[in-house]
């Protein structure tokens, strides 16, 4: 089974709309695994490197200012197939595209306002976990509730 850890940013909009809680808890309930977690204001910098990918877009100025219109809180969730079953739950980037039942699909209407960010392949995870992260913010531990969460032939 492949074990993988992901990174997702619950973004401003997240926190000044109060729906930290509601994201927070739809992850657990899948059976995702918090080994990290903490608020962080972006930085230029740290906002330039993670977007980097998109810094000649014409949207890249309200980008930043939306993504630092508020501290930010990031998470890391582990689990089997966690980075593409998170892309699942997190859904397409455009809220009025995403599917009822998504996080964005559910609470968010917008192509830039859209809640929530997470890693979209495992060269990025690595890459967002390291910049988000340093290793002693990352914790080890089992969910009491794992053999419930994955069948027998699943668990390592
Ligand atoms: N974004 C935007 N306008 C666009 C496309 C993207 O403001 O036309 C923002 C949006 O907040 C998105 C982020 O830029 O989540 C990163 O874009 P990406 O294509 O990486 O989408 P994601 O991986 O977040 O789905
Ligand atoms: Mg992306």
């Amino acid at each position: 089974m492949k074990e993988e850890t992901t990174l997702i940013i619950m973004k401003p909009d997240a926190v000044l709309r109060n729906l930290l809680g509601e994201i927070v808890s739809r992850f657990e309930r899948k059976g995702l695994k918090i080994v990290g977690m903490k608020m962080v204001k972006l930085e230029d910098t740290l906002l330039e490197n993670h977007y980097s990918h998109l810094k000649d877009k014409p949207f890249f100025e309200s980008l930043k200012n939306y993504m630092q219109s508020s501290p930010v809180i990031v998470m890391a969730l582990s689990g089997v197939n966690a980075i593409s079953a998170t892309r699942l739950i997190v859904g397409p980037t455009k809220g009025y595209e995403a599917d009822a039942g998504s996080i964005r699909g559910d609470l968010s209407i917008s192509g830039q306002t859209n809640i929530v960010h997470a890693s979209d392949s495992p060269e990025t995870a690595k890459e967002e976990l390291e910049r988000f992260f340093s290793k002693d913010e990352l914790f080890n531990y089992d969910r009491l509730d794992l053999d419930f969460i994955y069948g027998e032939d699943e668990r390592e």
